[in-house]
């Protein structure tokens, strides 16, 4: 297979009119707190009212559509550590397709119970994502399905770029995007459509303290592996991947700056976002107030936007961190 080139801002708009009436279009509202502590308005993009509560479904369902006839009849499995599953079970629903999504022990229960409700047949295998993703590969190999990844695809980091450019549209004097980072589709999609539309608008990534496997990717000059651990933050899990064709140089080339939050930060942005906002949003998504609350980001009287990127987090688990 001949790989793709790098998506481009043009693919983004394609994205777009692909997906037309298949996303919702997510608001985008002021936080008063936070704009009074950033001395300078915050908006934040509600991806969590997004449907199946995450962002996630704008890459799937782009990848989806891009399907030939006869991949589509072959059906498509992912490994995921939730959300993205969600989103392909989702979108293959809707597109009348048969999804498997394979994924480790450490996912927790309510997001494997909400992939069974839409339908996809669960595959729990292994410790991590790399041993779920083996059996990814034997089903392409030996059953013909094909592979969704949940980053490292042009397609997918195009779909995630549509949020993009909602920003741009419904806040075109944004000065400063902080967007939650792990494997990079998110920051890649939304980077083309903010610096190709808004190039002096800074992008800044935001990721845990454990594990940070982008980050560190970063800092050696090509992907790295990382040791994965169990963090508030889970949806920012897992690695790169070793053989990175379109995030990592994405990033690398758009990112302005990369923020490492502590567990006690995220947990902060987390009770924060509920008690101030009425919010519920997982620990993944709470990175970028996070990072404000703490001092890590803003401060310097720039327009701000920050992505709530997925609300998918276990209700007892998110009222322990809340009360
Ligand atoms: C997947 C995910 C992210 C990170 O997205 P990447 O494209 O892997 O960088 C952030 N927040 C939530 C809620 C997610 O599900």
């Amino acid at each position: 297979m001949t790989a793709l080139p790098l998506p481009s801002l043009r693919d983004v708009h394609l994205a777009r009119r692909r997906t037309a009436g298949l996303l919702r279009r997510t608001p985008l509202v002021q936080g008063e707190a936070l704009s009074e502590a950033n001395g300078a308005p915050v908006y934040l993009k509600l991806e969590s009212l997004q449907e199946t509560g995450a962002f996630k479904l704008r890459g799937a369902t782009n990848r989806l559509l891009c399907l030939s006839e006869e991949e589509r009849a072959r059906g498509v499995v992912t490994v995921s550590t939730g959300n993205h599953g969600r989103a392909v079970a989702f979108a293959a629903r809707r597109l009348g397709l048969r999804a498997v999504v394979c994924l480790s022990e450490l996912v927790p229960e309510n997001k494997r119970a909400a992939i069974r409700a839409l339908g996809a047949e669960l595959c729990v295998i292994g410790r991590s994502q790399d041993e779920a993703e083996v059996e990814a590969k034997r089903l392409v190999q030996e059953e013909g399905m094909v592979y969704v990844p949940p980053f490292d695809d042009p397609h997918i980091i195009s779909g995630q770029g549509t949020l993009g450019l909602e920003i741009v549209e419904d806040l075109p004097e944004v000065e400063e995007v902080l967007i939650p980072l792990s494997g990079g589709g998110l920051l890649a999609g939304i980077a083309l459509a903010i610096k190709g539309s808004l190039p002096n608008t800074r992008v800044v990534g935001l990721s845990m303290e454990r594990g940070p496997a982008m980050y560190h990717s970063l800092q050696a000059g090509k992907p790295v592996a990382v040791t994965e651990e169990e963090s508030l933050a889970d949806s920012l899990g897992g690695g790169i991947g070793l053989d990175n064709r379109y995030t990592f140089p994405l990033v690398r080339d758009l990112v302005d700056d990369v923020v490492l939050l502590s567990e006690a930060e995220i947990a902060a942005g987390m009770r924060h976002l509920f008690h101030e906002e009425r919010l519920v949003s997982e620990g993944g998504a709470a990175v970028g107030v996070a990072a404000l609350l703490a001092g890590k980001a803003g401060g310097e009287g720039r327009t701000t936007a920050t992505i709530i990127s997925g609300c998918n987090v276990d209700m007892k688990a998110f009222l322990a961190v809340v009360s």
